[in-house]
């Protein structure tokens, strides 16, 4: 077992113009779970080839436990990979296929078999050892190929999007099971995926990527409740987080926030954890609204009155267990996708609109059409600069 540290990592690809990864610095410990998440492009397989040996650094170090491994091959590092395509033999039997890294080492017949079958039984294709690859599920396919990869012990394991292949239903099965794996054998893994759900649920923690830089590194429920910044505010968590472009207001020892001529009273809350806040009267800011945390205020008549919102609901979406209602509120829409956003002028606050989605619980009664009263949960309110979308924190 190791840790693996990696000390401003950059890459930049022979003819490109910009760097596919830049500085990138993160410690994972001895037996942890990271999952690099981010979207298509970002620079996670750029940063996985080279903590693997698969591409050279242009820029920092890699080191497995105390070794600088930069120079070092691939097979010298000590490290398993998994990828989205894995290569199974298809000629050879379950047992073959998983035993093939010890074969290739000249292990004695009586300790492949004894390890062949520890492993399959961790990752239950004990049924299946002398079925063709060609016989088996999606899943067990996957399973055998992470076996290959176990049976060598590696101190590290590496896995490149190993689900992407499978169907919905499977794929949320195997990552509860990659991770149960993970965890009975406690290897130190770094995992690639572009898909939020996955980093959330399987990594001890998640590090977000954008353009080749690292936004955020946190447990999943901190990356969730204290984003660092729009970006990943706004890629954590379905339905995406509200974001609007806003004015922050002081009436006395008072914030409000104003949605048109709607206010809503920045708790004490939200302005202890938003520390960055005291400083601003009249300033635009970025204010974030988790759909979850806007209810159907019907449903909560003792809400406090100076924390709710009317707006007009265009479109609601029942899903059984809740209601999403996506209203207009008088705002403008910040979209984090492109870097446009250089807050607002008066003229837009005036007429902005913004479609604002809320989590209603079953019990809502509300239609499409009608004029929604919504408690706004405001102690939950995250606050962001309006250039540079970072959250306003002092520290
Ligand atoms: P991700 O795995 O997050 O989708 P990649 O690490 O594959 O992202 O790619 C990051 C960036 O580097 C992208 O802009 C991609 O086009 C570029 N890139 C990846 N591999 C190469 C390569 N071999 N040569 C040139 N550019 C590459
Ligand atoms: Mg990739």
């Amino acid at each position: 077992m190791a840790t693996v540290t990696l000390k401003n990592l950059s890459k930049q690809y022979d003819g490109a113009e910009s760097k596919a990864l830049q500085d990138l610095s993160l410690h994972i410990e001895d037996g942890e779970f990271l999952v690099l998440v981010g979207p298509s492009g970002c620079g996670k397989s750029t940063a996985l080839k080279m903590l693997g040996g698969l591409e050279n650094a242009t820029g920092g170090e890699v080191w497995i436990g105390d070794q600088m491994v930069n120079d070092f091959a691939s097979r010298d590092r000590d490290i398993a990979m998994v990828f989205q395509s894995y290569a199974l033999y298809p000629h050879m039997s379950v047992f073959d296929n998983i035993a093939f890294p010890l074969q290739i080492a000249k292990t004695p017949k009586a300790e492949i078999e004894k390890r062949v079958l520890a492993v399959a039984e961790t990752l239950q294709l004990e049924q299946h050892l002398q079925r063709k690859p060609g016989h088996l599920s999606g899943g067990q396919r996957q399973r055998v190929a992470m076996g290959r990869a176990i049976i060598r012990r590696p101190s590290v394991f590496l896995m490149d999007e190993p689900l992407s292949n499978l169907d919905a239903k499977l794929r949320v099965k195997m990552r509860a099971e990659v991770a149960q794996i993970q965890r009975k054998l406690n290897v130190t893994t770094v995992y690639v995926t572009h898909d939020q759900v996955e980093a959330m649920t399987m990594g001890d923690r998640v590090a977000l990527m954008r353009d080749g830089v690292l936004q955020q590194v946190a447990p999943p429920d901190v990356m969730y409740h204290d984003p660092a910044n729009t970006f990943v505010a706004a890629f954590i968590g379905s339905p995406a987080m509200n974001l609007f472009h806003t004015k922050l207001v002081r009436e006395g020892d008072t914030f409000k926030v104003l949605l048109g001529d709607q206010s809503l009273t920045v708790t004490d809350a939200a302005l202890s954890k938003y520390d960055g806040l005291a400083d601003l009267d009249g300033d635009d800011v970025i204010v974030g609204l988790r759909p979850e945390d806007l209810e159907d205020a019907t449903l909560l008549p003792d809400h406090p009155k100076d924390q709710r919102i009317s707006a007009p609901v265009q479109l609601l979406e029942s899903l059984g267990s809740d209601h999403m209602a996506h209203v207009a509120v008088n705002a403008k829409q910040v979209n984090v996708d492109t870097d446009d956003d250089t807050g607002l002028s008066d003229l837009d606050l005036k007429d902005a609109s913004a479609t604002c989605i809320c989590r209603f619980s079953s019990q809502s009664r509300t239609k499409t059409g009608d004029t929604a009263q919504i408690a706004v949960a405001c102690d939950r309110l995250h606050f962001f600069h309006p250039v540079t979308g970072t959250a306003l924190r002092k520290s």
